[in-house]
């Protein structure tokens, strides 16, 4: 019956970054970002992306008398089209800001008590490199644990395998995507990827479930969907709270939280009930109809109705108006899919809606992303990658998870529980006192861990703990490998500084290289330029072209591939796309998804629900002057107002969170009607205890002190939204 099964092993190469190929000149077409006024005296310009999120804008940096004056957006660079939010224009408060990391420090006092002294580059590498070297010999090289994020993240990735760690976590996986992408691959045979390859501009119909997309945004995307509303997209929008995004819907649904697979299953036995699904797509290109629809007969709308509080008839509405659009709308998968720890399900139910819809490769639906192809050096030779088992359960005890991004919230535990002598952490660009979901968990593994380095811009909460800290260039300031994006047309950016250092920083991949000689390990880093000159003469190309264009676009493929005719292909087990998933039934895992009931809170309690302002990134932003002078330095807890006025609270007044003996920093209630009465929202990121964030340090509530630390059973991802708290006057 399945044709063409694949192992598993396939299946997790599918997940990953697509191979490369060689290129020739001629598919660069010189298009992008060209400074067309000549410089005046004094001006300079400098190529860039934007670091201040990960979308990766590309910029140019306008340089006056030396100082940075203005970032620009690359006109053509298709991640942005020109434009930069306010947090990629606050890049210029986060280069001359007096709370940046400034020298290396090594911790002289206690953990936590803000106790470093300034070393030397020298003496802080050396330091390091002996501590390192100590703890390899006492405990073995699987003691290292990683966890980074950002454009460095691979030189300290290269660098753990070069200690011979298995050990190391890109936290955006399992604290964000990793459900997603797996739920996703389940259903197609590859991952949703790190830009969503969906097709807003030539949408009709567009559903988002909880993705906030005009405030969690990304430039390109948001223009996208902006343009997508303006050619006249329907547009529904799901989520417990009525935000920026509800705002540019035609129709809102308040949900119930913690029901959204409920409201899915149920449209999907509405549609196949009903006959209304792309038929002839889903007879070619699907496997498991019959099963899928037996299974989902139990999910009526009339109890959706009921589980969800839509009523019956929205549920029925949003189904008819995306079987009217299909296949030219689309179900958007979702970004951060950690929510209720049974998330990959939940996105396996949006993926076989999609499938419903016949939208695959289409206009309007999920487009083909095209990627530009060539032969990328390697930054360090003679790398071996660590084929050792993990600690964090990643290809064992979740066998689908990826081993080469991890489980940054199993390892945490792992580290915490010491099952494994884990007694030396690297962190790089990330901050796990706010993306892991318990900061009691964090505080056991630092307490556990002998040594922790930190590589960092800021003095966040997680370098406040360290022993010792390695402070980075901003990006405004260094080098980085020349990036390659694939969305409808493939293209390449080039990263070079603005201004020099302004202070005693190094870039990542120097970092990096030091530590390792220092180590005694011989191989050879790449210095980053000779990597970009080698990458761009396979391409006929040249730093002197790039500083002139910024981002180049040198694909240009089709991005709907099946409405051009072209069959599809399909990396699942049965080579079609999976309703019913062959892999979770050989897995032992339901093979089609199911609803799970998540714990509700309390009458007293309200279910915590966190997330991304549009002028702020996860918790990095937050102490950036102007940024902050956008709220007034205020944080915002949204509170249904019926609950709000049972409590006696009152818009504007100072509250605070609690659960158990815990008990945030004052935040300002937002009382408002249009949040659901069982949860209360906080803007994510705040609530820092770091004395070095000077503007921030006590202000507001951090989240991931109150939320939950569930584990998704597939995909080893965490689930937050089962924390449940109280509210109390300040
Ligand atoms: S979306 Fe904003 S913060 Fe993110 S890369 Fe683009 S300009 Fe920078």
């Amino acid at each position: 019956m399945i044709k063409n099964r694949i192992s598993r092993r396939r299946f997790l190469q599918g997940t990953l970054a697509t191979g490369a190929a060689a290129a020739s000149l001629s598919s660069i077409s010189l298009i992008a970002g060209e400074v067309s006024q000549p410089a005046p005296t004094g001006v300079t310009y400098a190529q860039n992306w934007c670091e201040m999120c990960f979308w990766k804008c590309g910029l140019t940096a306008k340089v006056v008398d030396g100082k940075v004056h203005k970032l620009e957006g690359q006109k053509d660079c298709p991640s942005n089209r020109g434009k930069l939010c306010a947090k990629g224009n606050a890049g210029i408060a986060q280069l001359y800001d007096p709370d940046r990391l400034q020298k290396p420090l090594i911790r002289t006092g206690e953990r936590g008590s803000g106790q470093f002294k300034e070393v030397s580059w020298d003496e802080a590498i050396k330091y390091v490199a002996e501590k390192c070297n100590g703890l390899k010999e006492k405990y073995g090289s699987g003691t290292f644990s990683l966890f980074a994020h950002g454009s460095g993240e691979h030189a300290f990735v290269d660098l753990l395998h070069i200690m011979g760690s298995p050990n190391i976590c890109i936290p955006s996986y399992s604290q964000c995507t990793g459900s997603r992408d797996i739920g996703w691959a389940l259903t197609y045979g590859k991952p949703v990827g790190g830009k969503e390859p969906v097709d807003s501009e030539n949408a009709k119909c567009i559903m988002l479930l909880g993705r906030n997309i005009a405030e969690a945004l990304h430039m390109g995307e948001l223009i996208d969907f902006i343009n997508g509303c303006a050619n006249g997209a329907y547009v529904i929008y799901v989520d417990p709270r009525y935000n920026k995004t509800a705002a540019k819907a035609n129709k809102y649904m308040m949900i119930k939280p913690g029901t959204d697979t409920a409201l899915v299953l149920a449209m999907i036995n509405y549609i196949i009930v009903k006959e209304i699904y792309n038929k002839e797509f889903v007879e070619k290109y699907t496997y498991g109809l019959e099963e899928l629809s037996a299974h989902v007969r139990r999910y009526t709308t009339k109890w959706a109705s009921e589980v969800t509080e839509i009523p019956e008839k929205d549920i029925i509405e949003a189904a008819v108006k995306l079987c009217e659009a299909a296949p030219n709308c689309y179900i958007h998968p979702g970004r951060r899919l950690t929510r209720y720890g049974s998330d990959t399900q939940f996105v396996r139910a949006i993926a076989i809606l999609n499938a419903l819809m016949g939208n695959w490769e289409t206009p309007g639906g999920i487009f083909k992303p095209v990627p530009l192809k060539f032969d990328t050096p390697h930054m360090v030779h003679d790398l071996e990658k660590v084929d050792a088992e993990r600690a964090d359960g990643a290809g064992t005890e979740f066998p689908i998870a990826s081993v080469d991004l991890g489980l940054a919230n199993k390892m945490m535990q792992a580290i915490a529980e010491q099952k494994h002598p884990l007694k030396g952490m690297f962190v790089y660009g990330c901050n796990p006192f706010h993306n892991q979901g318990s900061t009691d968990v964090v505080a056991k593994a630092i307490e556990a861990s002998e040594f922790i380095v930190t590589c960092e811009i800021y003095m966040t909460d997680t370098a406040w703990y360290s022993d010792v800290i390695l402070p980075e260039s901003t990006y405004l300031e260094r080098y980085d490998p020349i990036i390659s994006t694939a969305r409808k047309s493939g293209y390449i950016q080039f990263r070079e500084p603005a201004v020099k250092p302004l202070h005693d920083t190094l870039g990542a991949w120097e970092i990096a290289a030091r530590l390792s000689k220092a180590m005694g390990y011989q191989n050879h880093f790449m210095d980053v330029r000779e990597y970009n000159t080698e990458l761009l003469e396979s391409l006929g190309l040249s730093e002197k072209v790039m500083q002139k264009h910024g981002s180049l676009v040198g694909a240009e493929g089709d991005p709907f591939p099946l409405a051009s005719g072209i069959e599809p292909e399909f990396h699942t087990p049965s080579g079609k796309i999976e309703l019913f998933s062959n892999m979770l039934n050989d897995l032992g895992y339901d093979p089609l998804p199911s609803y799970q009931a998540p714990p509700m809170p309390k009458a007293d309690e309200f279910r915590l629900l966190f997330g991304r302002v549009s002028f702020h990134t996860h918790a990095r932003t937050q102490n950036n002057e102007w940024l902050l002078a956008l709220h007034h330095s205020e944080v915002e807890l949204w509170i249904n107002s019926g609950r709000a006025k049972a409590l006696g609270i009152k818009n504007g007044d100072k509250v605070c969170v609690t659960k158990g003996n815990k008990k945030s920093n004052p935040c300002i209630a937002k009382v408002v009607d249009h949040i659901h009465r069982d949860a209360v929202f906080l803007p994510h990121g705040f609530g820092s205890v770091s004395k070095g964030l000077t503007r921030i340090s006590g202000v507001g509530a951090r989240d991931s002190d109150f939320t939950s630390d569930e584990t998704d059973p597939i995909s080893g991802g965490a689930g937050f939204h089962n924390g449940f708290v109280r509210i109390v006057k300040a």
